[in-house]
């Protein structure tokens, strides 16, 4: 057993439809998720790191300690940003009010989030984030890149690797980024944004 361990999912394999099938749940959960706790435990020993948060490796570290760490770190993000059991298709409260203040609309929120998703070269993630003044930016990052790495608050993402869709969408990035949003839980997001 190492430092770090496998999240456990909040929901079955199934519980995402054909959003996210279960076998993609099942293969970017237990072999790349998987994969990256196993790598960065491994590196720990003799790194100065032994001790520290993910949040630190993150943030401090370098190479494929940073880049695992930070795959961790997104993941354990995304994964729990989902329902199989969608409540309420919108956000609400002080997360509905800043998205209205800084993207004009929800409608147009999605649109920019997606077109910033569809339209980033390779691997990476695309985000919603706080700055410390609450103020919602957007943006992408590449490969394990996370919004902590620039002093912002992560409050949504999603996965742009085509491990994360493949096999239920093949080259059609643009369809499955549209399709999440079925399956955020803005009860989540929301709880991100309340500090
Ligand atoms: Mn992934």
């Amino acid at each position: 057993m190492g430092k770090f361990q496998l999240m456990a999912l909040p929901y079955a394999m199934d519980a995402l439809g054909t959003v996210i099938s279960k076998q993609t749940l099942e293969f970017h959960h237990g072999k790349h998720l998987a994969a990256y706790v196993n790598n960065l435990n491994g590196l720990l020993d003799g790194s100065g790191f032994e001790e520290a948060s993910l949040e630190d490796i993150v943030c401090k570290s370098s190479g494929g300690m940073q880049n695992n760490a930070g795959q961790i770190m997104n993941h354990e993000m995304y994964f729990a940003q989902f329902t199989g059991n969608q409540s309420k298709p919108a956000p609400a409260g002080a997360l509905a009010e800043a998205i209205k203040r800084d993207f004009g609309s929800f409608e147009s929120f999605k649109d920019e989030f997606q077109k910033k998703g569809a339209t980033l070269f390779g691997s990476g993630w695309v985000w919603l984030s706080a700055d410390k003044d609450g103020k919602l930016i957007i943006t992408q990052e590449t490969n394990a890149g996370n919004p902590i790495q620039k002093g912002l608050k992560p409050l949504l993402t999603f996965d742009v690797w085509e491990h994360a869709y493949y096999l239920d969408y093949q080259n059609r990035r643009p369809d499955h980024l549209s399709a999440l949003w079925q399956i955020i839980d803005w009860k989540v997001i929301e709880s991100r944004y309340n500090f």
